[in-house]
């Protein structure tokens, strides 16, 4: 047992500094694709406990990976394979620390898992919307050091937006109570912002003063079956209108999409399935009275019907089939897997440019990879597609990937940068994007990110070789 193992033992409890047997739940990232070694997992139950253990790797140089619920999509929170790097779980700093139903804030500790926090919001009478279909296992913390997104975005605002403060143990192992709950603070630069998507490379976050706001008094739910792309932008925008900020939801799905979940999951009912290129799911939260807000939104769709940007649509009778509808939508990323292996990516465009963008990628890729099959979906409403590319048909998935990731890669991002989009709309840089974010961020922009990382962490300990190499 190394000096550090035992220092650590001695902070933690040798109960968690975890350095034998198998640590794939911590080692293994949660698509499969990268098994790393960790030198120790440790696991502290409180902040001084993650600043002490900092201070312990920072004296003997060993860098710190931090990990939430380890649901992350880019390798950002799993080790590399040197077996140099100690992994630091948050998942038993799990406590809620306050509610303010005044300030309509709740302080909770990083490793609350987002399900968690969902239900101690809705216990105070209250609504915390960040949500996404990893919430029964990410943490708060991993939400907001991804800056994660997920379906409400457009109401709401993604991690960041619904994030007063912070604690955050630095690279140096002290600790900024950031805490505070205020909605106005102009006092110099914005620390949390920096901490906020940084990915675990700038400091740890080990609480959060969240935004809490109203639960809605009713959700209606649509299903609309439409023609195209630019159809689908359209009801956006007649939504959008009609809705105002009730409009909390906006997902479209392309055919292809919605198929496999039609083959995969033969129990879900597909609306319209085989009719139209495309899906779009809509939610509207109500604030007033129901009976009115289901007329606007009938009122709504009958003017997408009659201008040719609906063909068809449904609106849910009662909870269970609105959650039956979410659950296809959600259900795309489960169905895609079933079919094998595939390239993903969650690029944004600036909305109006989307059906431009889809349609020029989709002919390229057409074109150059004969056979693609195209799983394009998202959120609509936040310029966000996953726009996955699928091997051809019975094609061998391992050899397409191994063969053509780097090709489709390329094709699909000098495409979001012709069409001024970004390459990570939600799922971050982690290890995986690092050696491509430089062609595609300015170089001013990659100087002054390496000038941050160089400040706040000199000794690059905190998750190195993410986001940005120095
Ligand atoms: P981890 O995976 O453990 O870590 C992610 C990154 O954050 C790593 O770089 C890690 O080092 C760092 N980190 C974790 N905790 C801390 C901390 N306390 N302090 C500092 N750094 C930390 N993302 C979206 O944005 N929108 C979606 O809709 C969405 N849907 C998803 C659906 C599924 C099924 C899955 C598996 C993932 C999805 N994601 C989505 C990816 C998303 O990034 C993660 O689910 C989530 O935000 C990460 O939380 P986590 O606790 O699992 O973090
Ligand atoms: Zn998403």
């Amino acid at each position: 047992m190394t000096a550090l193992i035992q220092e650590l033992a001695g902070i933690v409890g040798a109960a968690h500094v975890l350095h034998e047997g198998d640590l794939s739940a911590w080692e293994l990232d949660w698509r499969k694709r990268s098994r790393g070694k960790a030198l120790a997992v440790v696991r502290p139950a409180t902040t001084e406990q993650v600043a002490a253990v900092v201070r312990a790797c920072a004296a003997a140089g060993t860098p710190i990976v931090p990990q939430g619920g380890n649901t992350g999509l880019v390798v950002g929170g799993t080790p590399d394979a040197s077996g140099t790097q100690v992994v630091m779980s948050l998942q038993r700093m799990h406590a809620v620390r306050a509610i303010d139903t005044a300030n309509l804030t709740l302080t909770v500790e990083a490793g609350c898992v987002l399900q968690s926090v969902q239900e101690a919001a809705r216990e105070a009478g209250f609504l915390f919307p960040l949500s996404l279909a990893a919430e029964g296992s990410c943490t708060i913390g991993g939400n907001l050091a991804t800056n994660a997104g997920g379906t409400q975005v457009l109401r709401y605002g993604n991690a960041r937006d619904l994030c007063l403060g912070l604690e955050v143990v630095t690279a140096q192992g002290e600790i900024w109570n950031g805490l505070s709950g205020l909605r106005k603070d102009n006092t110099g630069y914005d620390l949390r912002d920096l901490f906020i998507g940084s990915e675990g490379t700038l400091g740890i976050i080990t609480a959060a003063t969240l935004k809490l706001y109203p639960q809605p008094a009713a959700t209606l739910t649509a299903w609309a079956a439409v023609p195209s792309m630019e159809a689908a932008v359209r009801l956006l925008e007649i939504a959008r209108t009609r809705l105002g900020a009730g409009l909390t939801g906006f997902e479209v799905m392309g055919q292809f999409a919605l198929s496999l979940v039609v083959k995969h999951f033969t129990t879900l009912r597909v609306p319209f399935a085989d009719a139209s290129p495309y899906g779009v799911l809509l939610e509207n939260a109500v604030q007033g009275d129901e009976q009115m807000a289901r007329e606007g939104f009938e009122s709504l769709l009958e003017i997408a019907l009659e201008e040719g940007c609906a063909t068809d649509a449904v609106i849910a009778e009662n909870i269970a089939q609105a959650r039956e509808l979410w659950h296809v939508r959600e259900s795309i990323p489960l169905a895609q897997a079933e079919e094998g292996l595939n390239i993903k990516h969650d690029i944004s465009i600036p909305i109006s440019r989307i059906p431009d963008y889809c349609t020029q990628t989709d002919a390229r890729l057409a074109r150059e990879i004969p056979g693609v099959r195209l799983v394009n979906f998202g959120h609509l409403g936040d310029g966000n597609l996953h726009y996955n590319v699928q091997a051809p048909e019975g094609g061998d998935a391992r050899a397409f990937l191994r063969d053509q990731e780097d090709r489709v890669n390329t094709l699909v991002y000098e495409q979001v940068r012709a069409f001024d989009g970004s390459i990570s709309a939600e799922h971050g840089v982690g290890g995986l994007k690092v050696d491509t974010l430089p062609d595609y961020k300015s170089p001013v922009a990659l100087g002054l990110m390496r000038a941050v990382k160089q400040a706040l962490d000199p000794g690059n300990l905190l998750n190195p070789g993410r986001v940005v190499r120095i």
